[in-house]
């Protein structure tokens, strides 16, 4: 594969050696890879010292099959028309891959958010959300935008406010975006979703007796040694669920250089150090790289990318020590980095699958608004009352006391319980798809990207048929 392709032509050849397992009519492959719409914008915005400048800004609809189609907004520098429709098309292969109903759009702001007062972002947000509804490019049923790189939920709350605003009597405009504050009803889970199914992804992957042997480790998530290279909301919840599963983080890289600890870093310590000194270079109890590429060369046995596309390149590809990639971000790999660590035995386990918990517990959010009321508020007490009576029972048959402590430990299914259960039922089952298909075709023929892009073709094929628009 050529590096020098563009990064929407990387995602296209994906889906050209993905497609080549089916036997659909060229019709309608092309109509499923074709961006359906995209649009470039422009408008000016006055600085806080009065200057005027000029804000570019896309948003693009890679498929209508299903709607609405849903995608993040970025702030970036590199934001540009191909990066945006690249970024739309893996978010409709990524819904496909995880049963999400929704078609895969993306937006984005061309600018480094750094520059920027939170008041000019401010103005700059709505600005763009403005320009969204003049152009039909938002709404509950059309386009919901998410967070993305650069962005969190102060945007995203933004974003609704401008929405309201302009339509006040829409009973369900609240549902025009997901990655809201809680407060102004965003779901709980939806802040650490991606990282945390990062991590439900990579627990499942790992759990495959044969697949672990076949790179020489042992089944199981637990003591393996990980590297993570970003630590931004994605790369900081994968890490910090990581943790939890006893997983050990090892290394981490930030724009600004990287910091390695054999014995394991302390992720919240770290979160707290960066957040006092806007940076983790001198975290006290690491060893600092000051190239944060370095990081990708140090031994251990998982690798994730969790920053930007077109990280891992043909010339890092060869030093790679990891014998697992957990692609978090978007397109972090190369198509020829790809070539080159397939080659050498390296397990991909590829973005249109990995990150997708965020557009998950989107999806979940977005039916949560939609219907007006919170998951676990019809059931908990009632689940409470059953497992009370239960113990009651219990307690009655065999003279057994149960203690509070124990007692406390069995509560009725909240909303954050259910956000999780349902997403790590997600990855789980995407990944025995997956897995499946890799079993049908050959390990070796099928690798997890190619297999993934096949699962999606399938199911946006499917949407298309019972359209009644190919035969
Ligand atoms: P973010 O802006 O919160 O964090 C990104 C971090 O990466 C920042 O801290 C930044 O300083 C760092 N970074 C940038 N370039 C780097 C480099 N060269 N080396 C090391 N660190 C670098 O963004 P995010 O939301 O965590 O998104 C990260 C990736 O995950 C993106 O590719 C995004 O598309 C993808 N993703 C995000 C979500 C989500 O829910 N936020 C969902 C799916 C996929």
């Amino acid at each position: 594969m050529a590096e020098n392709l563009s990064f929407f032509q990387k995602v296209n050849e994906n889906f050209d050696k993905a497609a080549k397992f089916t036997d659909y009519p060229k019709g309608l492959l092309e109509q499923i890879k074709i961006c359906n719409s995209s649009c470039h914008f422009t408008f000016p915005i006055k600085r806080d010292d009065d200057t005027i400048e000029t804000i570019h800004g896309w948003r693009a609809e890679h498929s209508h099959h299903n709607l609405p189609t849903k995608g993040g907004i970025r702030y970036s520098m590199l934001v540009n028309e191909d990066e945006i429709m690249a970024l739309a098309a893996l978010m409709t292969y990524k819904c496909a891959v995880v049963d999400v109903p929704f078609g895969g759009a993306k937006g984005g702001i061309q600018l480094n958010r750094n520059e920027y007062t939170e008041s000019e972002l401010e103005r700059i947000t709505r600005r763009y959300t403005y320009e969204l509804i003049q152009k039909n490019y938002i709404g509950p049923g059309i386009d919901v935008p998410a967070p993305d790189f650069g962005t969190s939920e102060i945007e995203m709350a933004w974003i609704f406010d401008t929405y309201l605003t302009m339509s006040p009597d829409k009973l369900d405009a609240i549902a025009c975006v997901t990655g809201k504050p809680i407060k102004h009803s965003g779901i709980h889970g939806r802040k650490e979703a991606t990282g945390r199914g990062v991590v439900f992804g990579l627990e499942e992957v790992c759990s495959y007796i044969d697949d672990m042997n076949q790179i020489g480790f042992d089944p199981g998530i637990q003591g393996k040694t990980v590297v993570v290279q970003g630590f931004g909301n994605v790369g900081y919840h994968a890490s910090k669920y990581l943790t939890l599963t006893e997983a050990k983080v090892i290394g981490i890289a930030e724009i600004d250089g990287a910091i390695y600890n054999p014995k394991g870093l302390d992720i919240d310590k770290l979160s707290m150090f960066r957040k006092e000194t806007g940076s983790i270079r001198h975290y006290p109890d690491a060893t600092l790289l000051e190239n944060p590429n370095d990081i990708f060369e140090l031994e251990c046995d998982i690798l994730i990318p969790a920053a930007l596309e077109n990280q891992i390149t043909a010339e890092i590809a060869p030093r790679i020590k990891a014998r697992i990639i957990g692609e978090a971000a978007n397109g972090p790999t190369t198509a020829k980095a790809h070539e080159i660590l397939q080659k050498r035995g390296v397990l991909i386990i590829p973005d249109t699958y990995l990150n997708a918990g965020g557009v998950t517990v989107s999806y979940f959010e977005w039916i949560r608004n939609l219907s007006h009321v919170g998951f676990g508020r019809l059931a908990r007490r009632y689940e409470e009352s059953t497992y009370n009576a239960m113990f009651r029972a219990v307690e009655k048959a065999t003279g057994y006391q149960f203690s509070d402590v124990e007692r406390q430990t069995v509560h009725g299914a909240d909303e954050t319980d259910l956000v999780n259960s349902g997403l790590q039922d997600t990855m789980v089952n995407a990944y025995q798809e997956i897995r499946e298909t890799r079993m049908k075709y050959g390990k070796d023929i099928v690798d997890c990207r190619t297999a993934a892009f096949i699962n999606a073709i399938h199911k946006i094929a499917q949407s298309y048929m019972q359209l009644g628009i190919f035969p």
